[in-house]
């Protein structure tokens, strides 16, 4: 702890902080036995609303309504659920995004899209820091169209920088490919600078939001992002395996064609015709037949998002990722802890992750206490703080539950 630091004051915190009464509209928060859930950023909390919202889903509309409800509302769902996600958390103008697949699938056909808006371009630009899914998507995509890639290499504990992209893009650069928040050190990239560097080099940019949305605001249609995918588990409580969503600029939709040409993006569905015409709008990045009972818990966050709006959950999960610094250089770092998480709040995201080379081996004792972060090799424990059900007394228990663990070690 450094002399000038004051103590962190838990108790001032979670009784200043405006959504503390959010967390009782989740299912199970005041568990006894789970004393400490640190990973919202991987798995968020069931929202309770849900519990009705799939009574009723199964009895009015599934149950009743039967195969009329794709006429009714679900064979829209993609792109009405895509349009919500648009404009409470991605500053996106609807006729942009629709909810797919999976994050790694939507990848895929999102960056096969772009290389083959650039076809006379060879190199994909993509950092060894990215999400594991991302790189091995990329690398065969590259191994598929003839492509190479262009890896940057970017600090463990920080992340890609714009110097770092423009460095590495140039006029032979189809595609680059980022995260917005390293699911790793919580670093936020800047996606405004970033994206601008990208197209002064003429290619193309495609941002995964998995650790974004929900947790913090974006401006996709302002800083003129061309394509972009997150996952709805995490941040936005979708549930486990929930689909993603996808975004195409206006301007892209139209001369983009994605790799997985199904019935259900076609610009007529039940005409069931002779061959793939692909619809003159987002449809035209749906594949098959939507998840529609797979879509109905993010729903329920989002009308949460939407009542508290996206900055006050911003400034909580700041005010939570400062106590939690606060926290570690107060009681962790003599134990040899260190941060591995910028400290700037801009370049901060919603997670902050702590290294010690006794971590791998304290997992297990944690989540017996009911201490529930999780661990990312080598040494890095990463505690996710979900505004909409962190409280700063569960931080403050999983901080020192670890303390008490490593000075039993
Ligand atoms: C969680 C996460 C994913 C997950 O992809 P799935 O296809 O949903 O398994 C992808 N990218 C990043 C950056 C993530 O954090």
């Amino acid at each position: 702890m450094s002399p000038a630091a004051t103590p962190v004051d838990i108790a001032a915190l979670d009784a200043a902080d405006p959504l503390r009464g959010v967390r009782d509209r989740f299912v199970a928060a005041d568990d006894p036995a789970v004393a400490a859930y640190l990973d919202g950023n991987s798995l968020g909390r069931p929202p309770r609303a849900l519990l009705q919202r799939y009574e009723d889903f199964i009895a009015k509309g599934w149950g009743t309504r039967l195969i009329r409800g794709w006429d009714e509302g679900w064979f829209e769902r993609p792109i009405t659920l895509g349009d919500r996600i648009g404009r409470l958390t991605l500053g996106a103008a609807p006729g942009q995004t629709a909810v797919a697949d999976s994050t790694t699938v939507c990848l895929y056909k999102l960056v096969r899209a772009a290389v083959d808006l650039r076809p006379d371009r060879a190199a994909i630009v993509l950092d060894r820091g990215n999400f594991p899914t991302d790189r091995y998507v990329v690398e065969g995509i590259a191994a598929e169209t003839g492509r190479t890639v262009r890896w940057i290499d970017p600090d463990p504990r920080g992340g890609v920088t714009p110097e770092d992209v423009a460095a590495a893009v140039d006029e032979d650069t189809a595609v680059v490919e980022l995260s917005h928040v390293a699911y790793r050190s919580g670093h936020v990239a800047d996606l405004e600078a970033i994206t601008a560097l990208a197209h002064e080099a003429g290619a193309l940019v495609v941002w995964d939001l998995c650790h974004s949305v929900g947790v913090l605001p974006l401006q996709l249609d302002t800083a003129g992002v061309d394509m972009a995918t997150g996952c709805t588990y995490k941040y936005l409580n979708g549930g486990p395996g929930s689909p993603a969503f996808l975004y195409v600029r206006n301007g892209l939709i139209e001369e983009a064609t994605q790799p997985i040409q199904g019935w259900m993006g076609v610009r007529d569905s039940f005409e069931m015709g002779p061959g793939y015409d692909p619809a003159p709008s987002i449809r035209r990045f749906i594949s098959g037949t939507p998840p529609v009972l797979a879509m109905l818990a993010m729903e329920a966050t989002l009308d949460i998002i939407e009542e508290v709006g996206i900055e006050a959950i911003r400034a909580k999960s700041t005010r939570l990722t400062q106590a939690a610094i606060g926290l570690v250089d107060e009681r962790l770092a003599d134990l040899g802890v260190e941060l591995g998480t910028p400290r700037d709040p801009e370049r901060r995201g919603g997670h902050v992750t702590i290294d010690h080379p006794a971590f791998e081996a304290l997992m297990p004792a944690l989540w017996e206490q009911g201490v529930i972060p999780d661990f990312r090799p080598p040494s890095g424990i990463r505690l996710g703080l979900a505004p909409l059900t962190t409280s700063f007394a569960e931080l403050e228990h999983g901080i020192d539950t670890i303390a008490d663990l490593l000075r039993q070690q």
